[in-house]
This record gives structure tokens, sequence and C-alpha cells, in this order.
């Protein structure tokens, strides 16, 4: 048990559930009735409170507005059959925010706030969850600087907030990707395994560029040579090659250390599939690709658990995937939505009860 912290909360006068249609839920698009707010200010976390969803009141000279010291969480929350509220894997994502928060030169957000007040966020908001098939509650933990002066230099204060917003079922189409090779995401020693605002602002207009080419999202590679393969759009990429299962390794810190990358790595283990976290380029897969080795490409993120890839580009030449070839992603798909939804045994503890 964590130790019990001071949190201040201000419950709502009116839900505002009634007037939300729980069968129709866009992404993102609608948030619950509470949110966490928690400040930093003098070298310490004070003000930790949940009170109703509200506007926040910002001043124009706002730091984190001008010089990007924003980072946040993606995490998913469900609804058994029995009705009890569960987390997937709230740790992982707290060790990770505190790794973004160190790189950005943020304070570190302790356990009492990130993990407890979420899940106290989330017992108040429970009624939120949706209960159906394939839908969940998106958890959205963010930090921004808040200094309010425009000298160049970490902020003094911060806040932290937590938001919580109820999903439908993410059913991505099978994506169209080219290899990029003019725009970079990251670079060894930039903050490309940190998930701040600025690496999403960054790859906005490279994916613009690619859905003008009726593409939906681009394979990022490396800023020197643009061969060495990193993540899909903002997902992370996994290559199936003679029954091999390979993702870019982790140790260029190019790459964001995904919750559901290393939840699939754990599930490719089981199922007796070999696993090798390396570097690997374009050419490689082009040439498994010729000699019909290559058998499946896919991203893993939150948002969409596993997404299958049905087009895959490099220069002129064309790789294509079809529902016949997406076995070994399927079936990594349903074990891991399996043990999410309660319906598999969770064999290693990743459901944390709220
Ligand atoms: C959030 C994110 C991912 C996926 O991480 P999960 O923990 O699996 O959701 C992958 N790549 C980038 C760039 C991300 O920001």
């Amino acid at each position: 048990m964590i130790a019990a912290m001071d949190i201040q909360v201000t419950k709502t006068e009116r839900s505002k559930l009634q007037d939300i249609d729980l069968e129709n839920l866009p992404f993102g698009k609608y948030f619950t009735d509470h949110m966490l707010e928690a400040e930093y200010e003098n070298g310490k976390w004070t003000n930790v409170e949940i009170k109703p969803y509200q506007p926040l009141l910002l001043e124009p000279s706002l730091a984190a507005l001008h010089y990007g010291q924003a980072i946040f969480e993606g995490i998913k929350a469900y609804k058994d059959e029995e009705g009890n509220a569960f987390i997937f894997r709230p740790y992982d994502n707290f060790r990770r925010f505190n790794i973004s928060a160190e790189r950005m030169d943020m304070p570190e957000v302790p356990e009492e706030i990130f993990i407890e007040g979420m899940r106290r966020l989330i017992e108040l908001d429970k009624k939120w969850i949706p209960a159906k098939k394939e839908h969940s509650l998106y958890i959205r933990p963010f930090m921004f600087s808040t200094d309010t002066m425009l000298g160049v230099r970490p902020s003094s204060k911060y806040k932290f907030l937590i938001i919580l917003s109820p999903t439908g079922p993410y059913f991505p189409k099978p994506m169209n990707i080219y290899v990029e090779e003019r725009y970079t995401r990251a670079a060894p020693g930039g903050v490309g395994f940190a998930k701040n605002a600025g690496n999403y602002g960054g790859s906005m207009l490279a994916a613009t560029e690619a859905q003008k080419q009726g593409y939906d999202q681009v394979l990022w590679t490396d800023a020197s040579e643009h061969k060495w393969l990193q993540e899909v759009g903002m997902m992370n990429v996994f290559f199936i090659i003679d029954h091999t299962a390979i993702t870019p390794s982790l140790e260029e810190e190019t790459i964001l250390n995904g919750v559901t990358r290393n939840s699939v790595i754990t599930i490719l283990k089981e199922m007796d599939i070999p696993v090798e976290e390396r570097r690997i380029n374009i050419d490689e897969v082009i040439k498994a690709h010729k000699e019909g080795r290559l058998q499946e490409v896919f991203g893993t993120g939150t948002a969409a658990t596993v997404a299958m890839i049905q087009k895959l580009k490099y220069r002129d030449y064309v790789m294509e995937f079809g529902e016949k070839d997406w076995t070994l992603s399927a079936e990594i798909k349903k074990k891991l939505n399996g043990i999410r939804q309660g319906k598999s045994p969770d064999t290693h503890h990743w459901m944390f009860p709220v």
C-alpha cells in the first residue's frame, strides 16, 4: 500500500454521464466528471486535488507554451464482467513518465500522486468505464511547466494533471506506410525515448505528407543514413521474418519503450516465437521480402494494441500483405485483449485493481 496522501476531493454537483452516448465514443472526445491536478513549487508537490473537470486559467507567458517542457502518458483501464475496474500496467507508465521528466529537466512525480491519485480518480469516476466489449477508459496523465516569464531556463513551477476519457473500440484499418527518408523523428542524444509533446509536434508534417500521397503514416528511419528502422508513426514496430520477431532495440535511445511492445515481446516468447531486439535496416527487410521470408509487419501501442500493415513502400519497391498473412499479429492482439478484458488469466499481474 502507498502511504495515504492528502488529496482534497471536490465532487461535481451534476454528472455529465447522462449526456453522453456510451455506445458511440470517438477516441479522446469526451472527458469524465473529475480530474486530478497537482502543483510543483519551491521544490515540492502541493495542492493535490481531485475536482470537477474544468478549464485551466493560464497566463500567455506560460513557459510550456514557449519552450515546450511538456510530457504525457497514455494508459487504459477496463471493467470485467463483475464490474471490477483494472488499470493495465500503470507502474510501467509511471516509471516511463519519470524517465521522460528527467530527460526534459522536469521534476519527478511521486507514486502517491501518479498511481494513488489515478486510482482514486478512477474509483470516483468508475461508472464512466464502459463495460462493453473492446471499450475502455483512456487515462491521460500529463505535466507541463508553468513559470510565467520568458527567460530561457528550466521552469521552477509545474502542473501535473490526470484526465480520463471513455473510449469505444478502436478498429484500426490496416495501414499503408512508406519509409521516411526526409524527416527524422529522433536522433541519438535527442528526446526520442521521452514521451514529450514536441515529438508529436515534430512528426505531424511527415504524416500529413504521407496522407496526401494516399498513405496513413511513415516508417521512421535513423537521422544519418535513413536506413535503420525506428518506429511506425507513433507506434513501435515488429517484423516477422522466418518465424522470428524482430523489433528495433532501445539502446540508442531513439525509440519509445512501449508498454505494449514489452507485453507483445512477453507474449511472443510464451508462444515460443524467438524475439530479437536489435538494429534492423530496410535492406534486410527488402531482401527477406524478395526471398519470401517476410511474413508480417505490425505496429504496437496502447490505443490500437496491434495495428496491421497492409502496404509498405521503400522508394519504388512496394510490399503488400493481406488477411491471410496476419496470423501472428491477430493471435497476439487476441491474447493481449483477452488479458485486458479479464477473459484470459493475468499470469503476469498486468492488471492493477482500482
Ligand atoms: C506512446 C508511444 C508508443 C507506444 O507506447 P505504449 O506504451 O505501448 O502505448 C510508441 N511510440 C511512441 C513514439 C509513443 O509516443
